[in-house]
């Protein structure tokens, strides 16, 4: 193999240490000579090699081995302690066998003699594309534990939350229960405390397990969403240098059909890669807005489909890059920091044209850097959905929770809203029930009930030519495995932790969709 690695416009970044001037241009000269473009540095004393090293920042050094007022091995093990990998070359006027192999077992790469120009070509291209390929395995290997890492968090945070989420439910269903006594300041101000408290834990949990779950799957993603979690997640990580801001747009409800941790993930490596690029502050913003796309917008390497598009851009007051950055932007491991990995934006681009988008940037050295992500905007994208809290007028509605506080919560919930309820804290009670009191217009089971209870509750109200809806509780998490329920005409879920404005909506679309459309 005659080239340098894969990248033959590249100089290699030569560090000499030697004494004889003739001497170190021979052996630049034997590079150039067999097509090796290289940029040198000639040193000879010990603190002129290490400032060389560390301004220098050579590809590999080329050393001899004594020298008046410096030694070679000196010279190795001072490279050896800070970096493993960059390759060290003996060349030496006369070796023994016995000193090269002291020099190789101190770490040295390589030893070759003054005159043998053509070993020593050779050796150097072989030690420079060695030390190449195994930076790149190291790199890769590294990214591979933090995959793995990521993985367990992942595993971590869905048990963790669903165990959160269920301690959650009584806390936010007993701060709107606290509402009713009004008469006394108190109690309400307490209960708006502990509302508070719960709503933070919840948006903790799920921006967490948002952020974590490697689980792939489309859902609607709201843009809006998507930026509350991001200030969420940068929160604590954005330098007091650095003014961020959330840019949402005159349209109201953008949203795009995708998957949320993903775009997540793209949007937090854009903003780490930003705020790595203004190290003396600087803004960053984030905005959306919708746009027409047509066909001539596109490359022809780009296969996304014209037509309406959310535009997320991510715009910084950094350093901005130069042209020749520009170039190599998107190649893998390509990177221009110490720590940096070079993957960030190549996942951001996958990611990107996984959502049928195309990704862009505009930069100039000191003119800042913006990112454009131009993503599918989902249909009906920007209809605004209202809550509405209903009421009852006296329908009869059958709860089933196996945990009583839940249950007494969810009951006294439903019953000062205006509706008849009955509560059954197993199945064997809600057969009594319906033995006893008849058929309900509304059936309210947690999902988590085990199995046999939630099945047999339904297949005896099915008996009964039941025509009535049934309101799943369910941990949106762990969703529960509908095959093994009977078939059922109206049916419902709702995410726990339930809040009194949700449950009262859901029940009252339950009982209206059961009313429109009677089995
Ligand atoms: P890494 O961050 O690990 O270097 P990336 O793929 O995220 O890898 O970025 C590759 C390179 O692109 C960076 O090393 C940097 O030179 C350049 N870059 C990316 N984003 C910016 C930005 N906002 N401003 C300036 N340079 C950037
Ligand atoms: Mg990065």
């Amino acid at each position: 193999m005659n080239a340098l690695a894969s990248k033959p416009d590249e100089t290699l970044r030569v560090l000499l240490v030697e004494d004889v001037p003739a001497d170190a241009e021979l052996t630049l000269d034997a590079l150039r000579d067999d097509g090796i473009a290289c940029q040198a540095r000639c040193v000879e004393t010990e603190a002129d090699y290490v400032e060389a090293l560390e301004a220098f920042a050579p590809d590999i050094v080329l050393s001899d081995m004594g020298l008046p007022v410096f030694d070679g091995y000196q010279a190795l093990r001072l490279l050896r302690q800070r970096d493993a990998l960059t390759p060290f070359i003996f060349v030496s006027g006369a070796m023994g066998e016995e000193v090269a192999v002291q020099a190789l077992h101190q770490g040295a790469t390589d030893y070759i003699l003054k005159d043998n120009t053509v070993r020593l070509t050779a050796a150097v291209r072989r030690a420079v594309n060695e030390a190449r390929e195994q930076r790149a395995r190291l790199r890769a290997e590294e990214e591979l534990i933090r995959a793995q890492r990521f993985e367990s968090l992942a595993l971590l945070a869905g048990g963790l939350s669903h165990d959160l989420r269920n301690l959650l439910q009584p806390l936010l269903l007993a701060a709107d229960t606290l509402d009713d006594y009004a008469d006394d300041p108190r109690l309400v101000r307490l209960g708006e405390v502990i509302r508070n408290c719960g709503h933070r834990g919840l948006e903790m949990v799920s921006s967490m397990l948002t952020f974590a779950r490697g689980a792939k799957r489309t859902e609607r993603v709201r843009v809006d969403a998507l930026f509350d979690a991001l200030s969420l997640l940068l929160k604590g990580s954005v330098p007091r240098t650095v003014t961020l801001r959330m840019e949402r747009g005159a349209e109201d409800g953008l949203s795009l059909d995708g998957n949320h941790t993903e775009l997540q993930q793209c949007l937090l490596n854009l903003a780490l890669n930003a705020i790595q690029a203004m190290p003396d502050g600087g803004q960053l913003t984030f905005s959306a807005h919708a746009c027409d796309l047509s066909a001539d917008f596109f490359r022809a390497s780009e296969d996304a489909v014209p037509g309406r598009f959310v535009c997320l851009d991510v715009t910084d007051t950094g350093q901005g890059m130069a042209p020749d950055v520009l170039q190599h932007l998107f190649q893998p491991f390509f990177t221009t920091k110490d720590m940096g990995t070079g993957l960030g934006l190549v996942s951001c681009r996958r990611i990107v044209e996984g959502h049928g988008g195309v990704l862009r940037v505009r930069s100039a050295p000191g003119q800042g850097t913006c990112f454009h992500l131009y993503l599918p905007l989902a249909v009906g994208s920007t209809q605004h959905v209202t809550e509405q809290a209903a009421g009852g007028h006296g329908e009869h509605v059958l709860v089933v929770d196996e945990n009583a506080t839940q249950l007494s919560l969810l009951a006294g919930t439903l019953t000062s809203a205006g509706y008849v309820v009955r509560a059954c804290n197993s199945g064997t009670a809600a057969l009594q029930s319906l033995a006893i009191d008849g058929l309900p217009q509304l059936l309210v089971m947690d999902a988590a009930m085990s199995l046999v209870t939630g099945v047999r509750t339904l297949a005896a109200l099915l008996a009964a030519d039941y025509a009535g809806s049934v309101l799943f509780l369910t941990d949106p998490e762990a969703p529960p495995s509908l095959d093994e329920l009977p078939p059922l005409k109206h049916f419902s879920l709702l995410d726990k932790p339930v809040e009194v404005g949700g449950l009262l909506h859901a029940v009252g679309h339950a009982l209206d969709m059961a009313r429109q459309n009677p089995a």
